[in-house]
C-alpha cells in the first residue's frame, strides 16, 4: 500500500473518532480531506440547492396572496420588494448554482439571499401592528428553518445568517412604533430561541453529513485494498514464484482455451516441451540455490525467445517448461525452440562465485526441446499433443541433449500430427 493511501486511511480514522464523540467539535477536516469532501459533494449540493431555492422562491412570492387577504395597505410595496427586488436576486443566485460555483460563493450567496428574504419581511411589516409583526417574525423563522435544515447550509454560514437575521429583528423591534415594550421582548425571545434551535439542528446535520462521507470513504478504501489484494493473490496463484512464469495450473486453463480457439478457427497449434539437461548434476555440484538461479535465468530467456503476442510460456514443474504457439506451424515452432536452445547455451549459466564454487567445465546449462504440432479437433485430447512433444524432447535427450527434435507426422495418441 502506498504511503499516501496509508496516511489517508489514518486521517479518515482519526476524523471518524473525532466526529463520533458527543461533544461539539469543529466541522472542518484537514486541508486535503476537506478538498476531497468538497469535491465529492459539490455537484449534488449545487443540484439540491438549485432545486430548493426555486421552490422557496415560489413560496416566497405566493405569500403575496396571503399578504393581500390580510391587508391591502402596503401591498404594492410588498409586491415591488418581493417580485422586483428579492426574486430577481434569488433567481440570479439560482442561475449561478447551475454553473457549480466555488464553495464560499455557493454557501455565502444562499445565506445572503435567505437573509435578504428574511429582512425584507421585517421591513414590509414594520409599523403595521402586533398581528403583522407576529406573522412577519414567523416568516423570518420559516426562512431560517429553510436555510439551516432544508438547504443545510454549512455551519459557519448558518451561524452568520442567524446572527444577521437576529440583528435585523432587533433593529425592526427597536424602531417599530406599533409594539409595546413587553411584546418586543416576547417576540425577540421566541425568535432567538427558535433560531438557536435551527442552528443546533444544522450543526447535527452537518456533523452527520461529514461522518457519512468519512464512513463511505473508509469503506471505499477498504474495498480498493481488498480488490488489490485479490488481484495480487490471483496473480500469485497463477504464476510460479521462482521464475515468474505462468504455473502448471494456469497452463492447463490456457492450453484448453487455445485448443478451443484453434478448433473454432481451424488453425494449427504447436507445443514445445523444454527440459534442462543434467540439472541434477548441476544442483549436486553447485547447490540448489544456484540451481534456482539457473531456472530463473532460463525462465527469463524463455520469455525473450517468444515473439508473437499470443505465445505463452509456463513452468511445467521442476526443471521443465512448456511453450504454446497458436497458429504456428512446426517449422516456425522448431525455429523458436532452436532460438531458445541457443540462447540458453550462450547465457543460461549465471556467474559463479569462484571462491565458493570451483568451476567445472564439464557442467553446462543447456536445454533439450521437443516440438509437436497438430490441427486441434473437438474430439481430440490436448494432452496427446503434449505427450507427443514430450516424446520428441526425450528423443533430443537420446541424441545427446542440447538439441531440438520434432514429433513425426502421423497419428500420435489419436491426433493428426503435422510437420509442415
Ligand atoms: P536430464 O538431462 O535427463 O533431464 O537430467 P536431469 O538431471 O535434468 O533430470 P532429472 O529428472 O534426473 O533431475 C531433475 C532435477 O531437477 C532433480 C531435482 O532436484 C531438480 N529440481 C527440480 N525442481 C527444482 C527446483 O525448483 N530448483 C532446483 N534447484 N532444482 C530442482
Ligand atoms: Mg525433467
Ligand atoms: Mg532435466
Amino acid at each position: 500500500m502506498s504511503t499516501a493511501r496509508a496516511a489517508l486511511k489514518e486521517v479518515v480514522q482519526q476524523q471518524i473518532s473525532r466526529l463520533s464523540g458527543l461533544g461539539f467539535c469543529r466541522l472542518l477536516f484537514p486541508r486535503e480531506l476537506e478538498d476531497r469532501f468538497e469535491d465529492q459533494t459539490a455537484q449534488a449540493r449545487c443540484t439540491w440547492l438549485a432545486r430548493q431555492t426555486l421552490i422557496a422562491i415560489l413560496f416566497y412570492d405566493l405569500f403575496l396572496f396571503a399578504r393581500y387577504t390580510l391587508s391591502a395597505q402596503g401591498f404594492v410595496r410588498a409586491l415591488v420588494v418581493r417580485l422586483f427586488i428579492v426574486t430577481p436576486i434569488a433567481l440570479a443566485v439560482n442561475f449561478t448554482l447551475r454553473r457549480r460555483p466555488g464553495k464560499i460563493f455557493r454557501e455565502a450567496s444562499i445565506a445572503a439571499v435567505a437573509c435578504l428574504a428574511g429582512l425584507s419581511n421585517l421591513y414590509l411589516i414594520s409599523g403595521r401592528g402586533p398581528v403583522m409583526a407576529a406573522y412577519g417574525q414567523l416568516a423570518v423563522l420559516s426562512i431560517a428553518l429553510w436555510l439551516t435544515i432544508v438547504a443545510r447550509i454549512r455551519f459557519p454560514y448558518a451561524v452568520a445568517a442567524a446572527v444577521t437575521m437576529l440583528l435585523g429583528d432587533i433593529v425592526f423591534l427597536r424602531y417599530d412604533q406599533s409594539l409595546l415594550h413587553n411584546q418586543k421582548i416576547f417576540g425577540f425571545s421566541i425568535a432567538f430561541g427558535l433560531v438557536l434551535l435551527t442552528v443546533l439542528a444544522n450543526y447535527s446535520f452537518g456533523k452527520e453529513d461529514r461522518l457519512n462521507f468519512l464512513l463511505q470513504l473508509r469503506s471505499d478504501l477498504l474495498v480498493a485494498d481488498l480488490n488489490r489484494l485479490n488481484a495480487h493473490l490471483l496473480r500469485r496463484s497463477e504464476s510460479d514464484a521462482l521464475t515468474g512464469l505462468a504455473n502448471r495450473h494456469s497452463f492447463d486453463a490456457q492450453f484448453a482455451e487455445l485448443w478451443r480457439k484453434a478448433v473454432i478457427g481451424g488453425t494449427v497449434l504447436s507445443v514445445i516441451v523444454v527440459d534442462v539437461d543434467r540439472f541434477k548434476q548441476l544442483n549436486d555440484r553447485y547447490g540448489h540455490l544456484y540451481g534456482d538461479q539457473v531456472l530463473k535465468r532460463i525462465g527469463s530467456l524463455l520469455q525473450q525467445a517468444l515473439r508473437a503476442k499470443d505465445d505463452y510460456a509456463a513452468r511445467f514443474g521442476g526443471e521443465e517448461f512448456v511453450i504454446l504457439l497458436p497458429a504456428t506451424h512446426q517449422s516456425a515452432a522448431f525455429m523458436v525452440a532452436e532460438r531458445l536452445r541457443k540462447m540458453v547455451e550462450l547465457a543460461g549459466f549465471p556467474a559463479l562465485d569462484p571462491s565458493q564454487r570451483p568451476y567445472d567445465a564439464s557442467i553446462k546449462a543447456t536445454v533439450s526441446c521437443g516440438v509437436a504440432t497438430a490441427y486441434p479437433t473437438a474430439e481430440g485430447v490436448p494432452e496427446h499433443l503434449l505427450e507427443a512433444a514430450d516424446r520428441a524432447m526425450y528423443q533430443a535427450k537420446a541424441q545427446g541433449r542440447n538439441a531440438v527434435c520434432c514429433a513425426p507426422a502421423g497419428r500420435g495418441g489419436g491426433l493428426a500430427l503435422s510437420t509442415t
